[in-house]
């Protein structure tokens, strides 16, 4: 059986078949003793969207061929190195992209209506006291997507249902009917919600900064179902602060599992713990690719979805 080194915590319908077919050992709580005493024999690592390699544990593993990353982001693996060494590369696109659009569209809908503060607002028992303030309307309002692939395109699709115009900004304008922004600041200035759905990683690195927070201005709001290292986060932080933006909608942080304590506090910003692909269907869905796509390179057919 082939050796396949597990780099991050996964759930049991991913584990089971890995289990059957191959020998897997834990890099999550024993790394250093795995590397130890196998390194010689890994030939596939198994990793999430968000782990990070290190080029450094590359060059330990003589033997590796694989990186099947459980999760379609694949920000945290050089892709460069890995190329450059002849070592394929595997994420798990389009099974999730319904369930991370509709997780933003969901963002959208809880920052305007401020549907989470109105519901703290019942159980706090406030109700009886008067009537809950008035939050905002979608209709007419414009969504500035960063980045429009597939979960991109996905969002924009049910926003314009919701009767929002639709921006976006991306590297290349595409043959869509959506308004292209040549950057971020203008896609922000013409925004009422800024939606990062474009990748992690060094060229999109604290791309949402003071500026484009600034231009978004204070009427709008930041939404975020990316990765938190395309928003800077103390920038954002002070936005809210000083009211220069009006709300912000994250399921993605800087440093997760940490969340700035400024955005615990701030009832203006809906804070999810990174759920967007996270329903029993879509991550069955995701694990199936994942066993499928090691089974097709250890099988000598070709990838059902390489990334390199
Ligand atoms: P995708 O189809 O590759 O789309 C990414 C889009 O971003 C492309 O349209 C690309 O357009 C644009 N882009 C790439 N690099 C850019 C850059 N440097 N500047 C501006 N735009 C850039 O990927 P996807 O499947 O939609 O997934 C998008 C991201 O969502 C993933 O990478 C992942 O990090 C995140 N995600 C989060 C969750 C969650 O649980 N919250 C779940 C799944 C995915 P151009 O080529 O035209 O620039």
């Amino acid at each position: 059986m082939n050796h396949l080194l597990l780099l991050a915590p996964l759930p049991d319908f991913l584990l089971q078949p890995l289990r059957a077919a191959y020998v897997c050992h834990d890099g999550v709580t024993d790394l250093e003793g795995v590397l130890a005493r196998e390194a010689g024999l890994i030939r596939g690592i198994v990793l999430a969207g968000g782990t990070i390699v290190p080029e450094a544990l590359l060059e330990r593993l003589p033997a590796l061929e694989i990186l099947s990353v459980f999760g379609v982001g694949y920000d945290g693996v050089p892709v460069d190195v890995c190329r450059r060494r002849g070592l394929r590369v595997t994420n798990t696109p389009d099974v999730l992209t319904d369930d991370v659009a509709d997780l933003a569209v969901a963002l959208v809908l809880m920052t305007s209506r401020r549907l989470a503060e109105a519901e703290r607002f019942v159980r706090a028992g406030e109700w009886p006291a008067g009537p809950f303030p008035l939050a905002h309307a979608l209709r007419g309002k414009t969504a500035g997507i960063f980045g429009l692939g597939r979960i991109g395109a996905a969002i924009a699709r049910r926003l314009a249902v919701h009767g929002l115009h639709i921006a976006y900004h991306g590297r290349r304008r595409q043959p869509v009917d959506y308004a292209y922004c040549s950057s971020l600041q203008e896609l922000a200035a013409v925004s009422d919600f800024l939606i990062v759905a474009c990748p992690g990683g060094g060229a999109t690195r604290q791309a949402v900064d003071n500026e484009v927070l600034a231009a978004l201005g204070p009427q709008g709001t930041l939404i975020n179902i990316a990765r938190g290292s395309v928003v800077d986060e103390a920038a954002l932080v002070r936005a809210l602060e000083a009211g220069a933006i009006r709300a912000a909608g994250l399921d993605v942080f800087e440093n997760e599992p940490q969340v700035p304590e400024a955005l615990l506090a701030s009832p203006r910003v809906v804070l999810l713990p990174h759920v967007g692909s996270a329903t029993q269907e879509t991550r069955v869905a995701m694990a199936g690719l994942v066993v499928e796509n090691l089974a097709a390179h250890f099988g000598g057919r070709p990838l059902l979805t390489p990334v390199a």
